[in-house]
């Protein structure tokens, strides 16, 4: 079997895969709910926003032409003839030589066409003093300042972050057309492998990786399907897979039962129930990632160790999923930083160092977070980046700069 499948560099593993990904069907959900989406239309304003001139200062509303010859020796007073919130209209136009007390965001009077701050008037009795000219529409926000009836606001495509919603809503939108979450079904293998919940007897190892990527799954946007875990028996493993499918899922993700072992399953159901397109890639952590497709679902076969298959799903399943959401932004933000540690580098795979991030003097440097082993999960945990060591370099030297994948910058 391996002859069949040569080992892919990473960027050819990744390219054949994305390839069976596409953007899901658009569904409509609360405005709120779209929250991280890809808007699947454009949104064109139907009113213009805000939709009345309305005063930008608390102050007086006048007539500027009132003031036209108005300085320090010679005021103009206006007489208060009225009051104005914000929320309230007043239809009576503005009579010469009077003024509105008006709040922020009420709407301009007719016939006032200026706003005088409070602090720049002086109040005497029911009137008030005013010493300078105003030009016309001082202190008025017009109609349409913001947005214009017919305009397109937001196109389609466009990934809906906190200021697109509330632009949704206040155009009035309560829902919203966005592209669909993927289903992922996840299922964990192994004899040795049980729950969190159940008891730990001799020889069993907790299921890790069915909770790292449902929670990478949700984390990137998706839906988890959790469906447990198989023992290493093709027969029950072919059956779990299919009740699987029938629930749906838009990429199937398995972990364990991918590399060369005795009871290394995975890829013989994967290959007689569907088509297996490659199982090596030339990375380390994960090396044995299978990937095929069953039933026309594309299935991913992460390896065992708790670190690889988390690995994994960060470099194939996130960016799978993202496309799947109709995002275009695939790949996971980089920086630079100065390695402190050594790191010894054996074969040529390109290799995921797990590092913690540490900023001094202006500079980022990246400390490794201990021993490297694919089942050394707290190194994963004590990680805010992955630093990628080309497959060519055998050994890389303390102070080298590197390129460093971060773990937890914001998702777009
Ligand atoms: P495998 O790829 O099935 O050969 O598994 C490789 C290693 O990962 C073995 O030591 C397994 O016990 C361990 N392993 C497999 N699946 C899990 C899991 N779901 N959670 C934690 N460790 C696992
Ligand atoms: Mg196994």
């Amino acid at each position: 079997m391996e002859e069949n499948y040569p080992m892919l560099s990473v960027e050819d593993a990744l390219s054949q895969f994305l390839d069976y990904f596409h953007a899901l069907e658009p569904e409509r959900v609360p405005v709120l709910d779209g929250v991280n989406r890809v808007l699947a239309e454009d949104i064109v304003a139907a009113y213009d926003i805000p939709p009345h001139a309305n005063s930008a200062m608390d102050g007086y509303a006048v007539r500027a032409e009132d003031m036209a010859g108005a300085r320090d020796d010679a005021p103009r007073r206006l007489r208060v003839a009225g009051e104005l919130a914000a929320g309230y209209t007043r239809d009576a136009p503005l009579e010469p030589e009077t003024a509105i007390r008006i709040m922020t965001g009420a709407p301009i009077p007719p016939g006032a066409d200026a706003v005088i701050p409070f602090e720049e008037t002086t109040r005497e009795g029911d009137a008030i003093l005013v010493t300078r000219r105003y030009p016309h529409n001082a202190n008025i926000r017009a109609a349409g300042e913001d947005v214009r009836a017919g305009e397109t606001v937001l196109a389609k495509g466009t990934v809906l972050r906190p200021q697109e919603i509330g632009m949704l809503a206040a155009m009035g939108q309560t829902e919203v057309a966005v592209i669909r979450r993927p289903r992922v079904a996840i299922l964990s293998t192994g004899d040795e492998v049980v729950d969190a919940s159940e008891p730990l007897t001799a020889g069993k190892i907790r299921d890790a990786n069915g909770y790292s990527v449902a929670a990478a799954v949700v984390k990137y946007g998706g839906v988890p399907i959790r469906l447990g875990i198989a023992r290493d028996r093709v027969e029950e493993l072919t059956t779990r897979i299919r009740a699987g499918l029938a629930q749906r899922a838009d990429l199937f993700v398995t972990s364990g039962g991918v590399s060369v072992g005795d009871f290394d399953v995975v890829k013989q159901v994967l290959a007689a129930e569907g088509e297996i397109a490659f199982w090596r890639v030339r990375m380390k952590p994960g090396k044995p990632l299978a990937f095929g497709t069953i039933q026309g679902v594309p299935l991913l076969g992460l390896p065992g160790n708790p670190v690889s298959a988390l690995m994994s799903f960060e470099l194939f399943g996130r960016p799978a999923l993202l496309k799947m959401q109709g995002k275009t932004r695939l790949a996971k933000p980089t920086i630079e930083a100065t390695l402190v540690d050594e790191i010894k580098h054996k074969d040529n795979r390109r290799h995921y160092v797990r590092v913690r991030l540490e900023t001094r003097g202006g500079e980022t440097f990246a400390h490794l977070t201990g021993d490297q082993g694919s089942g050394i999960l707290l190194s994963m945990v004590r990680a805010d980046g992955i630093a990628i060591i080309p497959e060519a370099l055998k050994r890389v030297e303390a102070g080298a700069r590197v390129r460093v994948m971060m773990l937890d910058w914001t998702e777009v």
